[in-house]
Formats: C-alpha cells, structure tokens, sequence
C-alpha cells in the first residue's frame, strides 16, 4: 500500500492540516493500492500565503535566473522520468508508448518554455510608449487525472517564465505522479514559497483557490462543467483565467483521403489514451459514398486494437481511470444503441477475459446521426462514432455543429484542399494528414472548450499583463 500523506509548502514536504484520506484504485487490477491524505481549506490559504510572500521577490528576478531555474527543473524532472510513466501505467492505465513518452516530455516542456521566454519581448514601444510585460501575480493551477504531470509541469514551468508564484492543486487521483513531481522540483533548488502543492479535493482545495484574493489567475484544465463553475467564482476578483477544457472533435475525411492510412489514423486518434483525451476525433465524418469502406476498415482497425494492463508494450488500450468513468461509458455506449446508431464492433461489457480492472471494448458506432447524445457529448471513452455526409459544406457544418471547438482533424491528398476546409473549422488546432505534434504552437478550445491559449509565446502572455508607461518613458527603455 502506497500512503501518501505529504503536501508541499514554503520549500518544504508538510503533512496536511487535513486528515480526509482518499482511496487510490489500480483501474488495471480494481484493487486498493493505496491512500492519499487530502488538504483542506486552511492547507491552501497557507500555500497562497507562501506564494503571495515569494511573488514580490521572485517577480523581479532576471530572465538569466529563471532560464537557470528551468534548466535545473528539466534535469531534475528527466532524472526520474521512468518513474513517472510508472505511475501514469498504475495509475490512470496510461498505455505504455503514451506514458513513456509523455514523462520524457514533461522534461522537455521546460526546455521548451525557456527557450520561448529568452526569446519573448517583455518590453517594446506601442505607440509613444514604452509597454512592459509583468507577471500577473499568484496563481492557481488546477488539473485533471489523465496525465496529471504533465498538465501541472507546462502551467508551473510557464508560470515561472513570467515571474509568477504559484500554488498547484492536482488531481486527487494522481497523488503519486504528484509526489515524484514535487520530490523532482523540490530537488532543483527553487526559493521557498515559489511553487506549492496541496493535494486536496475541487470542492474545496480548489474552490479555495477560484475564491481567494490573493490568487491573481486561474489556470485549469478539466471538463468544462468544472471549468464553468471556476469561472463563475473567479470573475468575484476578477482573476484571470485560462480554462482548457472538453471537447468533441471532428475527424474530417475527405472523398480523397488515403482511407486505407486515413480509418486506422481515425482509430488512434480516438482511442489515444484509452479514449481519455480532450482532443480525441470521437466524431468520423466521412463521404456518404464511401460509408462501406469505412466500416469494414474501422471495423478491422478496432478489432486490431490490444485491449489489457497498459504496461505491456504490445498493449494499446487500457482501462478507464475509475469505476465511474467506466459506468459513464457504459451508459453512453447503451445511449447509443438505444437512440438507434449501429454498432459495429465492440458495445457494452468488459472485454473476454479482463473482468478485473474497468475495461471497456473498442467500440465503433455508423449510422449515427449529428442530434444523438454520442455525437453531442463527450464521452470520454474508446468509443468512435461514424457520421455521413453528401458534400463538403455540409461535412464542414457538421464537424462546426458542436458547442466544443478544441481539435479538428482533416485528411485529404490535396493539400490546398485540406487546408481550405481547415480554414472554415472552428477549432483551436487543426491536424492535416495525421496526428501532430507542437508544444510551441498555441493549444486551446474555441466555444466551450475553453478560454485562452496554452504553449509557446500565446501560453505565456497569458501569465503576463502590459503595462504601459506614457510620457517621457520610452527614453528610458
Ligand atoms: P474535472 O473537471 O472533474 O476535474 C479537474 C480538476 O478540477 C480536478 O483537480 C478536480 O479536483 C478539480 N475540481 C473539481 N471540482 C472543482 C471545483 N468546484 N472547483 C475547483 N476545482 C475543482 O475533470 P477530470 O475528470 O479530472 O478530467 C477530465 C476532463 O478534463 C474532460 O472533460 C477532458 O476533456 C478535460 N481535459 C481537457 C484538456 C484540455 O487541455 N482542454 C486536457 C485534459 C483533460
């Protein structure tokens, strides 16, 4: 039995003041693996006080200090790297590739933002003005379970880039990715009070820092009921927030995509962290006269698709994280069949032989149409649903008739036509041909998938507020 019962404070690993124990669940296994002792409301007002006290000094250290602030935190981070994965394969099931990779780019993300920021203007001239770029002060950062580290290193690594001090309350379910982080952050030697982690329950650890004075901006990342109700309680002080939320992204394949590369593509891009990702393709939308190609080849596909304990390297698709994510599938899965949609491989149950662990079978739906709930909501879930149409304008208005706007993906063997249809789709991010990566480019959500932008010069102004000095300043710049 793993206990953890450590929250991290002013430079230092404390036991919390609250005594509320959680259970931590292997979703391979379903059996207890351990306890986490939760925070409480008077842990997170000592964590912001700390905070609060580091902000002034720490906002006026130079950009040579923080780079070497980054540096160290990516050596220390890199260093346990393959305890990291461990974690995420125990903890949430990640699969093995995803959570090996992930880890080693939880390292990289500080690297990466402190190239950003030694290249980022902090001050220009607007105008007649000199403009300054200051750190917004202390912020909350909130996160979810599906790649808890990861979430918490990009915000915190920006957070420092612009001079902020900050408080992190991480999911209750990842505390043991939580603990090799802290322990990996402890170690680089940061002054006391820059960062701070309270794990804690959301109604409370969380709602503390949606409402507290001193808590200058949220960023969270979450379902966008969540991240609405943050939202509501901060606008109080007028934080700021950035809120990276759901989604229920359109796979677009044009009538002359590559289907043979373009269906399995569709598949991995559903079911990528068991179908746990806010930016899964979980809506196919594909030519009308093409419909019986797909189905035989996402049926094939699906069908390939290794199901089982995420720390076999042979295996892609993992369990859901908790009972109640399995359930949620579940019922989405019977929604599906109820409200007329065709199952095509997979459907409701544990697959053959993994009635241990929460467990769900990769599931395709055809014959969905845009109004049922699985092409509304998000399911959170290995579970595709195929959606026709006639042309191209309609194919757009479908992948757009969403009220998320997170991910797109279009696949076409004309470029210029691929890109064309990006144009006219309302999502932050569009992938053309594949699955891309970039940790620079802005990540966000139009609609409600969120508000603001994540990564790259977008991710950290949005740490930053211009302030404009007017007269004799700019001499002086
Ligand atoms: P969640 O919204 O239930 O929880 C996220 C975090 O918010 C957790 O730390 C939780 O404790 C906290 N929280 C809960 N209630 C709170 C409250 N009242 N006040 C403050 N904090 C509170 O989400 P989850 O189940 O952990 O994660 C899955 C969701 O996250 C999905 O909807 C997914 O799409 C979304 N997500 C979005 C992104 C993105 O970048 N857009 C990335 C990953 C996950």
């Amino acid at each position: 039995m793993r206990i953890i019962d450590q929250i991290y404070i002013n430079g230092e690993f404390t036991t919390p003041h609250g005594t509320e124990l959680a259970d931590l669940v292997n979703p391979t296994t379903g059996q207890l693996a351990g306890q986490v002792r939760l925070g409480d409301v008077e842990d997170a007002r000592r964590a912001i006080a700390a905070a609060k006290a580091a902000f002034p000094s720490f906002s006026r250290s130079s950009i040579a200090q923080r780079g070497m602030y980054l540096q160290r935190l990516h050596d220390a981070v890199l260093a346990r790297a393959g305890e990291a994965a461990a974690a995420l394969m125990e903890e949430y099931g990640g699969p093995y590739a995803g959570s090996i990779g992930r880890s080693q780019y939880t390292a990289k993300m500080f690297l990466d933002v402190k190239q950003v920021m030694e290249a980022h203007a902090f001050s220009k001239t607007v105008g007649k003005s000199k403009v300054v770029l200051e750190p917004v002060g202390v912020v909350g950062i909130i996160t979810p379970w599906n790649s808890s580290a990861w979430f918490v290193a990009n915000k915190l690594a920006t957070a420092i880039a612009a001079g902020c001090t900050l408080v992190v309350k991480p999911s209750e379910l990842s505390a043991w990715q939580t603990q090799i982080l802290a322990e990996c952050l402890h170690q680089a030697g940061l002054p006391a009070g820059v960062f701070n982690i309270v794990n804690g329950r959301g109604d409370v650890v969380g709602a503390e820092l949606s409402a507290h004075p001193d808590i200058n901006k949220i960023s969270f990342t979450g379902s966008t009921l969540v991240g609405k109700t943050i939202a509501r309680t901060a606008v109080d002080t007028m934080k700021r927030v950035t809120l990276e939320l759901g989604g229920k992204s359109a796979n677009l394949l044009l009538d002359d995509a590559d289907f043979e590369k373009a269906v399995p593509m569709a598949i991995q891009a559903c079911y990528m962290n068991n179908g746990q990702a806010c930016i899964a393709g979980s809506r196919l939308l594909v030519p009308a006269s093409r419909l019986e190609q797909v189905r035989q080849l996402a049926i094939a596909a699906a069908e390939a698709v290794v199901v089982g304990d995420p720390r076999d390297p042979g295996v892609s698709l993992g369990p859901m994280v908790t009972r109640k994510q399995w359930e949620r599938v579940q019922h989405y899965i019977r929604t599906g069949i109820e409200e007329g949609a065709e199952l095509l491989t997979g459907g409701s149950g544990r697959p053959a032989g993994l009635e241990q662990g929460w467990f769900v079978k990769p599931t395709v739906f055809a014959g969905v149409t845009p109004e049922m709930t699985i092409a509304r909501e998000e399911i959170f879930g290995p579970v595709l649903s195929i959606l026709a149409y006639d042309t191209e304008e309609q194919a757009i208005a479908m992948a757009n008739d969403t009220p998320y706007g997170l991910q797109a993906y279009v696949s076409s063997t004309d470029l210029a036509r691929a890109n064309r249809v990006a144009a006219q789709l309302v999502a932050g991010r569009v992938h053309i041909n594949g699955v891309h990566d970039d940790l620079i480019a802005p990540f966000g959500g139009f609609k409600q998938s969120g508000i603001g932008r994540e990564f790259g010069p977008y991710g950290l102004d949005s740490y930053l507020e211009p302030k404009a000095i007017l007269g004799e300043a700019a001499q002086y710049a």
